[in-house]
């Protein structure tokens, strides 16, 4: 049977994958042992299905009068740049707003997406990253000046696990993290809920969500008090360190108790865990960004980091190492338009994108302009957006929806036209892992043609650039031309990269460069203090607020909708809103469920498997109830992604990180009643 080397795209892990073919169709795939990450997850037991669902969406399609027609791709792309045109000669071509997913789309992809934004005029591109990882990236750019990984390796004496269970969300680093703790290293969890990886801890803090920022804060005060940070590295590389003294002074374990409901004795033992067992790693989870005081919650554990003198050591944090792919953006053609809704600066300096949250009241409000197009790439606002009942709104008002993807989902049914998207096993793509902590990038190999009569992606965008008149801009008749021009800018053959399938290695790790040339922070410290922020008018200092909607900021709702939702942890089996329709996995998770404590439960009659009604200020949910232990009394907790319990329709889109302008899915007011 042949075997062809690729890598698994159905979530941002990336594994490598030996994909065994059997009469043009995929039989299975296997770990690829030259690549760095070949743990399998159950998903990748789903490829075959994904690839040959009888659901895929195959050609273009076009609704007349509410029913979806076959039409070929020359229709397609004539209606779109006809439609499309109209709208930038009526409205301007800012009346245009672009959105993509991850990481369904891949990298070059995306890349040909924006370069087709930049043509056509709109300053309004958006992704997925708008709820995803950027914002992190961010906030360790603005405080030590780039990406932070673990560096998880045999040095590692202490892993602190913040707000992400990588048993569900990473497998294959929770396999390493295994390792380590067996070989003796201290595990320290900080999660709401007592996950699997929470009861193996040394200790674990179940703070009340959104907290993150008033317990990194007390393990500050702790470390400082107890003189267990890094003096001289701190003297020397640090801006800011005097305020942050008196910052954190207040943040004493028994005031951090009170916020946070970890008890003032965990919270020392951690703090003495970490600052006396180096070198220590952390690893921040999205749930972090997930909070109206994200960004300060990232600063404030980069600044833990810093100061425990665990910054760019073996064994500690350390920054990816960068390569830079060609840049495809049109300078020349790049708009100083605002974008729709609200302007978020810092984000899009650090992020080169706009903030997909404030254009939901933006598009309704016609505020500062009108929206009259959307162009959806592999994404599913209806259900991984904040407040679906609001989204549905913008969707129903616009003029025109172009969508790709490879199923009908709740969003692709709100279409003018839809396109079909090729998986990742027909199509090549072009991965750098250097936020997994793998400066290696890998070109992977196209296994089967493109099913049915869809197109390899990158190659859709380029067409209706050039239908659109900007063929000058897409030159490239084939992928490996193009993949030839993105390796340009890093003096890279794509023959060298083709000769590493288990990744071509860019460049080495290295520690402790800012010893040669600083931090890459405007003052070339570490900036616990950032005059960026301040004078953005954002707090300098990592600062804790209480979440948007807590027991404690709204007390007045509280009576009404007294537990904290949860929305969206991390699930092994599916991806976001993806992957419910494959059997195997549906096998394997067959329903939403909604985690509640035995508790909570009992005083409103609900048994475990009951239907309860979950509801919030913006609209309400029906979902099994799952009585579990693992979780506070007072929290309850629910996958985003189920299109027939959608745990948006209870989140809220207008009170955001001020920063990034994150929505605080992980902390949201509301009630659970039994339905008789
Ligand atoms: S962790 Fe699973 S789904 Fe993710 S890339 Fe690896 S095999 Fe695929």
């Amino acid at each position: 049977m042949p075997v062809v080397k690729s890598i698994c795209n159905m979530c941002s892990t990336r594994c490598g994958i030996n994909v065994h073919v059997e009469n043009g169709q995929i039989a299975s795939v296997t770990g690829m042992e030259e690549h760095p990450v070949h743990d399998l997850c159950l998903r990748s037991q789903a490829i075959p299905e994904l690839v040959h669902s009888p659901e895929r969406i195959t050609n273009p399609l076009r609704k007349v009068s509410g029913r979806f027609e076959e039409i070929s791709w020359d229709e397609a792309f004539d209606q779109i740049a006809a439609k499309l045109s109209q709208i930038r000669d009526q409205h301007g071509p800012k009346a245009l707003l672009v959105h993509v997913g991850i990481p369904f789309v891949a990298t070059h992809t995306q890349k040909v997406i924006r370069r087709f934004s930049d043509l056509y005029g709109t300053p309004n591109y958006t992704t997925g990253s708008s709820f995803c990882s950027l914002a992190r990236t961010m906030s360790y750019n603005l405080t030590c000046g780039g990406h932070l990984c673990p560096d998880y390796s045999d040095d590692t004496r202490c892993m602190l696990i913040w707000g992400m269970n990588p048993e569900e969300s990473f497998p294959s680093q929770a396999n390493t993290i295994v390792g380590l703790r067996e070989k003796g290293s201290k595990l320290i969890v900080i999660d709401p809920r007592t996950t699997s990886m929470a009861k193996e801890a040394d200790y674990h803090a179940q703070l009340r969500p959104g907290t993150d920022t008033a317990l990194a804060l007390g393990l500050l005060n702790v470390l400082i008090a107890e003189e267990l940070y890094d003096k001289a590295f701190v003297d020397e590389w640090t801006f800011g360190f005097e305020r942050l003294v008196e910052q954190v002074e207040k943040y004493t374990p028994q005031l951090v108790e009170e916020i946070t409901w970890v008890p003032a004795k965990t919270v020392m033992k951690i703090a003495e865990t970490y600052g006396t067992n180096k070198p220590a790693s952390i690893a921040l989870g999205i749930s972090l960004d997930h909070s109206t005081n994200g960004i300060q919650a990232s600063r404030a554990v980069s600044t833990l980091i810093a100061v425990a003198g665990n910054i760019d050591i073996a064994g500690g944090n350390v920054f990816a190492p960068g390569f830079r792919q060609t840049n495809l953006r049109v300078e020349e053609k790049i708009t100083q338009d605002k974008p729709v809704g609200a302007d978020y600066p810092l984000f899009t300096k650090y992020t080169l994108e706009q903030t997909v949250t404030p254009a939901i009241d933006g598009i309704l409000h016609d505020e500062p302009y009108p929206i009259k197009a959307l162009l959806v790439v592999g994404a599913n606002p209806l259900l991984t957006w904040p407040n679906t009942n609001k989204v549905k709104r913008v969707f129903e008002g616009l003029e025109f929806v172009v969508l790709a993807d490879l199923f009908m989902t709740d969003t692709a049914e709100m279409a003018d036209i839809l396109l079909p998207g090729t998986t990742f096993l027909e199509r090549q793509d072009l991965i750098d892992y250097r936020n997994r902590g793998f400066p290696i990038i890998v070109k992977t190999n196209q296994v089967i043609e493109p099913i049915g009569n869809s197109w390899e992606d990158w190659k859709i965008w380029a067409q209706l650039g050039r239908k659109m008149g900007y063929g000058e801009h897409f030159p490239w008749k084939e992928t490996d031309e193009l993949f030839a021009h993105l390796l340009k800018e890093a003096g890279l053959s794509l023959d060298q990269i083709k000769q590493n399938p288990g990744g071509f290695p860019y460049a080495p790790q290295r520690y402790q460069e800012y010893l040669e040339n600083g931090f890459n922070t405007p003052s070339g410290k570490v900036e616990i203090f950032s005059e960026l922020m301040k004078q953005h008018g954002y707090d300098p200092l990592p600062t804790f607020k209480e979440p948007a909607e807590s027991p404690v900021s709204r007390a007045d709702l509280a009576e009404k909708y007294p537990l904290i939702l949860i929305a969206g942890p991390r699930t092994r089996v599916y991806y976001h809103s993806q992957y419910r329709n494959l059997p195997r996995l549906r096998e394997e998770m067959p329903e939403p469920l909604l985690e509640i404590h035995p508790e909570t439960a009992k005083r409103d009659g609900i048994g475990d498997g009951d239907m309860a009604k979950v509801e919030s200020l913006r609209g309400e949910i029906k979902v099994k109830a799952k009585l579990v232990e693992d979780i506070h009394p007072k929290v309850v907790c629910a996958q985003h992604g189920w299109s027939e319990a959608n745990i948006n329709v209870l989140t809220d889109d207008e009170n955001r990180d001020p920063t990034s302008a994150y929505p605080g899915f992980r902390s949201v007011l509301c009630r659970v009643t039994k339905i008789q």
